[in-house]
């Protein structure tokens, strides 16, 4: 019996999970690896503690499930998005830290951008809102800033990748240099439309093509691993995290939709084999898919999800831990009218108030500070609530079910209310797991391992679903008492 590896490089630490036929984990590690913040606002990691993580991790795995290369049908692996590494292509010698999607050291050049009027060109070609998030500036920043970068780069010597190519190259020994679409379409000089690096962008950018990988689907023979526990298994899949997690969900067709409710939260819907452009500020990118073609994904974001937990924990103080969030706010029965709006920085999709602050309305002397804890939930549920309704508008689908995984997923309460509100059911996927489980599936089917989704979908052993309870009327005061709540965190009122 062999198995599936899949490694996930996530921002601050890194999986290694090894699957069995039915989709069970046998084994997992995962390993924490330093942040680096060279100056306010700004992150990067180390390449070379990267890529000891990934090492270590899969190596940690093997041994645990007592395995070797020649029990692994196939490697998986799925990575944190937009995170820049630039290398010389022979010594694999990085020439700068990795720049990691957080930092924000271009966002005045991405303001520029904006100012200069680049803004609906660089969407109607990378589905994209210019921001320092992506790579582009990014790889601009190194080739502007690390001497002799630039010269360097135009003679053809160094090499480009997110994270998923630069681990890729380290696994095949300096021998491979590819990335799949989903994170070409997170840099920002990726057409989503023709799948192909976009020459007016690089130009833009002033970033030399020769820099740049091959792109190949997610679910693709990416080639042999060198690495001597990896010896001889091949690359399955690539692919970025969120994506990695859409597809762990199960998430193959149309209109299908997952909440990842971590520090933020992070919803992507497939739309399909044609891209929706958002009327509400939402980004339009590439999916993972089993074929040959990606499927176009609608993705929004939270800012604050799960954050407004650890402020209740740790700012005001009134819980200890994360996990009696449920306890008290099933205590309060209802929030009696509180509204806990969590803009600490801003409020995003549909609103796009970057100046929009943390406000809590409706508060009475008899409010309880159970009720402040529920009302935060119901912030958490409301604000993914309103990402749900852009989402349904751009693409004219309505929801029956959300998908979810992540911290905050784990809290019963917050899920009931999601899906009283959402007035759809809400499916907790039992492993919690699926942004590594993603890539493993990715990988079993482009190996042969698993035949097609079908067998997959038998696999996706969901734990837990939520059922609306709430009656309609219940339903439409308290979201009418929300917006309401929103309209006085907004700054432009
Ligand atoms: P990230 O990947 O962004 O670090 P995680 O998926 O690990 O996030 O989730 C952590 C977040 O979930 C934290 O913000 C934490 O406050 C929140 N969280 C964890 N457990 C619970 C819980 N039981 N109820 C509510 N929030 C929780």
């Amino acid at each position: 019996m062999k198995y599936i590896l899949a490694l996930d490089q996530g921002t601050t630490s890194t999986r290694a999970h090894i699957y069995d036929k039915r989709g069970e984990c046998v084994c997992g590690y995962q390993l924490e690896f330093p942040q680096i913040y060279p100056n306010p606002g700004w992150v990067e990691h180390s390449p070379a503690d990267i890529w000891n993580s990934v090492r270590s991790a899969a190596e940690l795995a093997l041994k645990g499930a007592n395995l070797s290369a020649a029990d692994i049908a196939a490697v998986g692996v799925t990575n944190q998005r937009e995170t820049t590494i630039v290398w010389d292509r022979l010594t694999g010698e990085p020439v700068y830290n990795a720049i990691v999607w957080q930092c924000r050291r271009t966002a005045d050049y991405c303001k520029k951008l904006v100012r200069d009027g680049f803004s609906e060109r660089i969407y109607n070609k990378t589905g994209l809102i210019p921001d320092a998030y992506f790579s582009a500036t990014k790889i601009k920043w190194i080739l502007d800033n690390v001497e002799g970068a630039r010269a360097r780069a135009e003679r053809g010597e160094l090499c480009f990748g997110t994270v998923d190519t630069y681990l890729l190259y380290k696994l095949s020994g300096g021998k491979i240099f590819a990335t799949d679409y989903t994170n070409a379409a997170r840099t920002m000089i990726f057409n989503i439309h023709t799948l192909n690096w976009d020459s007016e962008l690089l130009r833009l950018f002033d970033i030399p093509s020769c820099m740049l990988p091959k792109v190949y689907p997610s679910s693709h023979d990416f080639g042999e691993i060198e690495l001597e526990q990896l010896k001889g298994v091949h690359v399955f899949s690539m692919v970025g995290d969120q994506q990695g997690s859409l597809f762990g969900q199960g998430c193959f067709e149309a209109g299908d939709i997952k909440n990842t409710y971590g520090t933020g939260c992070f919803l992507l819907m497939n739309t399909g084999s044609s891209p929706v452009k958002s009327e509400n500020g939402l980004l339009t990118t590439l999916g993972a898919t089993a074929g040959d073609k990606p499927c176009y994904v609608l993705e929004g974001s939270v800012f604050v999800g799960g954050a407004v937990v650890q402020w209740l924990r740790d700012g005001l103080g009134l819980i200890k831990t994360a996990e009696e969030s449920e306890s008290a706010a099933l205590r309060a029965k209802d929030s009696g009218g509180v509204y806990v709006v969590p803009a600490f920085t801003g409020l995003g999709a549909p609103y796009w108030d970057a100046a929009a602050r943390g406000t809590v309305t409706g508060i009475t002397r008899g409010t309880t500070r159970d009720q402040i804890i529920r009302a935060s939930l119901e912030g958490i549920a409301y604000q993914v609530y309103d990402v749900v309704k852009a989402m349904e508008k751009d693409a004219g689908i309505s929801i029956t079910r959300l998908s979810v995984d992540g911290g905050a997923s784990a809290n019963a309460f917050l899920m009931q209310f999601q899906s009283d509100i959402l007035s759809a059911q809400v499916v907790r996927s039992k492993s919690g797991e699926s942004t590594v489980l993603g890539a493993a599936y990715l990988a079993g089917l482009g190996s042969g391992y698993w035949k097609g989704v079908e067998e997959i979908s038998g696999n996706a052993a969901y734990s837990t679903f939520f059922t609306p309870k709430m009656s309609a009327e219940r339903r439409i005061n308290l979201l009418n008492g929300w917006h309401s709540a929103v309209s006085k965190a907004l700054y432009k009122c």
